[in-house]
């Protein structure tokens, strides 16, 4: 039998805003452990949250990035559940009125058009802190650790629809992750570092058979911060409940957890649902009025989104569409064109550059472009030099080389290294003479009409002066030679 497919991810990003959702304590990641907390941010009796407007921002900002209704009225509520990790015993998170809701991301769909995945709501919560079980710390393996600096960092929580416009295989919910990781990076809300667990999904699953109207039970794998792995769960559990079915069971709605090691899901607990929480609104809390003029603010100031910039260099700069899916799938990169696009004047040269050259060097050294030496001024400039055939490409070669490990300009390297072209006459005809020689056919059968020993005996030029030789001035002193025998 034939089986569709249903995948949701409930996404939870956290925020880069300097301080905590309810206090002032200072967002950290490397720091010592239990260094950035405070009364509040540990759940202390009688200590009181006040709310980040600047996570309030960030939320809504997403709200409108992913085309959500923004809520006029929003409310906190906390969701109970006991784990060391959480010092009040509640998360302080939201329920009924989240900040967006019924928003949508579009990807490319299976069938190669444009599908707008549903976003059912977006909410703003407050992180946990961070169990350590790992036996270095203490010889004993009775011991767990408790690191309380990510608890009330703000979390955003992104809520894939089901139900309305879903993913609909594994093709798509990658596509879904890699676009909205994009997206949240391009407006400037998160670092979205998945190894840092600033992205991490939970994603759920169900099959049924194709058609129907009646969907199956889903299972959900907690908190994956990687998108191979996710893939790997999914495929899994695809295989795993077609195998239920076809043997006439039932899948349970359950949690699952992943191994990374095995590539299979184990069954952690069945899944709680909402009434398990004892959701309810925080009295510490007062709701939050959103005002239209500060909706109409995040408007007017939000950043170009990624298909907006894809558009932008396609139409502005006569990027293919190919090379422009490159140059702006990080926003990093695309911010690195974009400063580099008004001062080269062959801006596909530019980006064949970037995307051969320069990632080379970025791939081999590790490192991401924003951390490179290389200022786009001087990048531009070195494209500029291509592009006038001041130097040849093979030079510019070694020339980026030197700009990537020193961070030197063009100009300087090229005189420090003696990378100049020779363009003398006189210093060209003497090489090509000496090749020539040892050559002599070659010259026969260009005055025979051949063009193809013409490459051959600039090639050799090329060897013997290093690349360094002006390609158009071999080629007109050979030309003129054999037109004057
Ligand atoms: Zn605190």
């Amino acid at each position: 039998m034939d089986y569709d497919v249903i995948i949701c991810f409930e996404t939870h990003v956290e925020l880069s805003t300097n301080t905590k959702l309810f206090c002032g304590c200072a967002v950290k990641y490397d720091a010592e452990p239990n260094s950035a907390i405070c009364p509040v941010c540990t759940g202390q009796p009688g200590a009181l949250p006040v709310l980040n407007k600047k996570a309030v921002e960030y939320t809504i900002r997403t709200g409108v990035a992913l085309n959500c209704e923004i809520n006029e009225q929003s409310r906190f509520a906390r969701k109970n559940y006991f784990y060391p990790d959480l010092p009040k015993g509640y998360q302080i998170s939201q329920y009924e009125l989240p900040f967006g809701e019924n928003g949508y991301l579009e990807i490319t769909g299976d069938a190669g058009q444009p599908y707008k995945i549903g976003i059912k709501r977006i909410h703003l919560e407050e992180d946990a802190g961070k169990l350590i079980h790992s036996s270095d710390a203490f010889e004993s393996a009775e011991h767990s650790l408790v690191d309380y600096n990510r608890s009330s960092i703000p979390l955003l929580e992104i809520v894939a629809d089901h139900e309305n416009n879903p993913l609909r295989s594994i093709k798509e919910a990658k596509r879904y992750l890699e676009k909205l990781h994009q997206t949240l990076k391009y407006i400037k809300i998160s670092d979205c570092m998945l190894e840092k667990g600033q992205f991490r999904c939970d994603v759920n699953i169900s099959i049924h058979p194709k058609g129907s109207h009646i969907l199956g039970n889903r299972s959900e794998i907690k908190n994956m911060s990687s998108f191979r792995f996710i893939m790997d769960a999914l495929e899994y559990e695809i295989k795993r409940q077609t195998e239920i079915i076809e043997k006439g069971g039932q899948v349970e709605q359950e949690t699952r957890l992943f191994n990374e090691q095995t590539k299979v899901t184990m069954p952690m607990r069945s899944k709680e649902n909402a009434p398990d929480y004892r959701y309810l609104p925080d009295p510490d809390l007062i709701e939050v009025d959103i005002d239209q003029e500060f909706i109409r603010q995040i408007r007017k100031n939000m950043p170009e989104l990624p298909d907006q910039k894809l558009n932008r260099i396609i139409e502005e700069f006569g990027i293919r569409k190919s090379d422009a899916l490159i140059l702006t799938k990080d926003r990093n990169v695309s911010e690195f064109f974009g400063a580099c696009a008004p001062l080269c004047s062959d801006r596909k040269k530019l980006g064949n550059w970037i995307i051969k050259e320069l990632f080379k060097l970025l791939n081999d050294a590790s490192i991401p472009i924003q951390e490179c030496k290389v200022s786009a001024e001087d990048f531009s400039r070195l494209i500029n030099l291509i592009s006038q055939k001041t130097i040849t490409e093979k030079i510019a070669q070694l020339v980026l080389e030197d700009m990537f490990d020193t961070g030197d300009n063009p100009d300087a390297i090229i005189k420090k290294k003696g990378l100049k072209p020779i363009d003398d006459t006189e210093i060209l005809s003497k090489i090509l003479d000496e090749v020539i020689e040892k050559n002599p056919e070659a010259l026969k059968q260009i005055k025979a009409g051949a063009s193809k020993p013409v490459d051959f005996l600039m090639g050799q030029v090329m060897r013997r002066s290093k690349g360094k030789a002006d390609p158009q001035k071999i080629r007109s002193i050979i030309l003129a030679m054999t037109d004057n025998c």
